[in-house]
C-alpha cells in the first residue's frame, strides 16, 4: 500500500512559467526559464538543425528508427568526442590513446545523473562540492544519486564579483578526494566565470586536495559566440594537466549538452565523458556504465543524436551551425547592453551586468524586488535575482529596465 504521500515542492523555475502563463497582463515578460527566444519572443529552431532534419528525412540519411546501443550511437559518440577533445593537442592524444569514455546521454541532466550514479557506486568519497549558488537541480541530481552536496563560495553579492579568496579557502579545507562540480562557462545562475588566472588557482587546489572534477558544459559557445573557443579555458587546461602530470589530475569527467547550443532542448541530446590514464580502466568503466544505464532507461533517444551527427560531420552545415550559435550569442549580448543602457546608474551600480556571459543576468536584485517586479509589472524572474535574457528583446527591453528602475527607487 501507499505510504504517506505528501505534495512535493514544485520546481521553482517551471512553477514560475505556470504563473506567467496564467497572467492576463499583455505586457508580461517571462525571464524564468533558460531557453532561447528570438527577437519576437518565439522559440527558434536553428536553420542548421532544420537543414540536418531535411537531410535525414528528404535525402534519406535516416535509414531506420532502431534502438541505439546502451551508451548511444557509435558515430555520434566519436563525432562528439572529436568535436570536444579534437581541437587541442592533448585532447587529440587522449583520443588516440583511447583514454576517454564517451557515452551519449539524456541531455545534460542525464549526463550528470549517470556520472553521479557511477561515482556513487565506484568512488570512495560520496560528497560533491558545488558553487554557491548553482543550478538548483545540481543538488537534487547528486542527492538522489546518493552523493551529498556541499558548497564552495562563488559569488560575492556585495561586490558582484567572484569570491575567489573564500572559494580557494573552502577548497583548501575540502575533504580529500571529494568530488567538485565546475561550470565550464556561462555559469548558471550568475553568468560570471573565473578568469584564466583564477582557473589556474582553482585547479591547483583541486590537485592539492586530490578532488575529482566534474565539468558541466551546458552553454558551450554562448560566452565567446564560438563553441570551440568556449572550450579553451577549462577543458584545455585540464587535458594538458592530465596528460603531462597524470599524478596531479588522474581523472576527470565532462557532462555536455546540445540543448542550448543546438536548441535541441526536448530532443534530450548530450554526452558524458570520463578521462583516465589507463585504457584498461576505461574499458572497465565503459562496461560498468552499460550495466548502470541498461536497467535505468535501456538506451538514449536517437533523433537528436542523428541531427548532431549530421551537423558535426558535414563541413558546410557545421559552419552554418557556428553561425547560428554566433547569432544567438550576439542577440543575448545586445539584450545585455540594451538592459544596461536603459538602467538608471544613479540608483545602483550595474557594471557587473557587463561582466556576465551567456543566457543569464544575475542582477543582484533582492527577493523582495523580484517579487515586486512580478506583482507590479508582470515580469517573471527567479527569486534569486536572475533574468533569463532570452525573454527580453528590442520590444520590451525599455519596459523591463524601467520596471527595475521603479522597483529599485522605492
Ligand atoms: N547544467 C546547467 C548548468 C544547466 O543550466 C542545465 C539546463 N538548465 C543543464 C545542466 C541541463 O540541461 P539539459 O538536461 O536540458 O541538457
Amino acid at each position: 500500500h501507499w505510504v504517506d504521500v505528501q505534495m512535493a515542492p514544485p520546481d521553482k523555475i517551471l512553477g514560475l512559467s505556470e504563473l506567467y502563463v496564467k497572467d492576463p497582463n499583455p505586457k508580461k515578460v517571462n525571464l524564468g526559464v533558460g531557453a532561447y527566444r528570438d527577437e519576437e519572443g518565439k522559440p527558434w529552431i536553428l536553420p542548421s538543425v532544420k537543414e540536418a532534419e531535411r537531410k535525414l528525412v528528404v535525402e534519406g540519411l535516416e535509414k531506420d528508427k532502431e534502438y541505439v546501443p546502451i551508451l548511444g550511437s557509435g558515430p555520434y559518440n566519436s563525432a562528439v568526442q572529436k568535436f570536444i577533445f579534437g581541437h587541442d593537442e592533448f585532447g587529440k592524444k587522449l583520443i588516440a590513446e583511447k583514454r576517454i569514455v564517451s557515452a551519449q546521454t539524456i541531455s545534460g541532466t542525464g549526463s550528470l545523473r549517470v556520472i553521479a550514479e557511477l561515482l556513487n557506486k565506484f568512488y570512495s568519497v560520496k560528497k560533491c562540492y558545488m558553487s554557491a549558488p548553482t543550478w538548483p537541480n545540481h543538488l537534487n541530481v547528486f542527492r538522489d544519486a546518493g552523493v551529498e552536496p556541499a558548497a564552495y563560495p562563488y559569488y560575492d553579492l556585495d561586490t558582484n564579483s567572484l569570491d575567489i579568496e573564500n572559494l580557494l579557502a573552502t577548497l583548501n579545507k575540502a575533504e580529500k578526494g571529494a568530488l567538485i562540480l565546475l561550470h565550464s562557462s556561462c555559469h548558471n545562475p550568475t553568468g560570471l566565470d573565473a578568469t584564466s588566472e583564477q582557473w589556474d588557482q582553482i585547479l591547483e587546489v583541486i590537485t592539492k586536495r586530490e578532488l575529482f572534477p566534474i565539468v558541466d558544459m551546458a552553454y558551450q559557445g554562448f560566452a565567446t559566440g564560438d563553441p570551440i573557443k568556449d572550450l579553451g579555458i577549462v577543458i584545455h587546461k585540464m587535458t594538458k594537466m592530465h596528460y603531462e602530470n597524470p599524478e596531479k589530475l588522474p581523472s576527470f569527467a565532462l557532462c555536455q549538452s546540445f540543448a542550448k547550443n543546438m536548441g535541441l532542448y526536448g530532443e534530450r541530446t548530450g554526452s558524458v565523458f570520463l578521462v583516465h590514464e589507463s585504457p584498461e580502466f576505461i574499458s572497465k568503466i565503459t562496461s560498468q556504465l552499460k550495466a548502470l544505464v541498461r536497467p535505468m532507461y535501456s538506451s538514449p533517444p536517437c533523433h537528436g543524436s542523428k541531427i548532431v551527427e549530421v551537423i558535426l560531420n558535414d563541413e558546410k552545415l557545421y559552419k552554418s551551425w557556428l553561425g547560428d550559435v554566433a547569432k544567438i550569442t550576439n542577440r543575448l549580448n545586445e539584450v545585455r547592453s540594451g538592459l544596461y543602457d536603459n538602467l538608471d546608474h544613479s540608483l545602483r551600480n550595474w557594471d557587473h551586468l557587463k561582466r556576465q556571459k551567456g543566457m543569464f543576468s544575475y542582477t543582484g536584485l533582492s527577493k523582495d524586488e523580484m517579487l515586486k517586479l512580478r506583482s507590479d509589472f508582470s515580469i517573471y524572474g527567479t527569486d534569486d535575482g536572475r533574468f533569463s535574457l532570452a525573454g527580453i528583446s528590442n520590444r520590451n527591453v525599455k519596459y523591463v529596465a524601467e520596471a527595475v528602475n521603479a522597483v529599485v527607487k522605492k
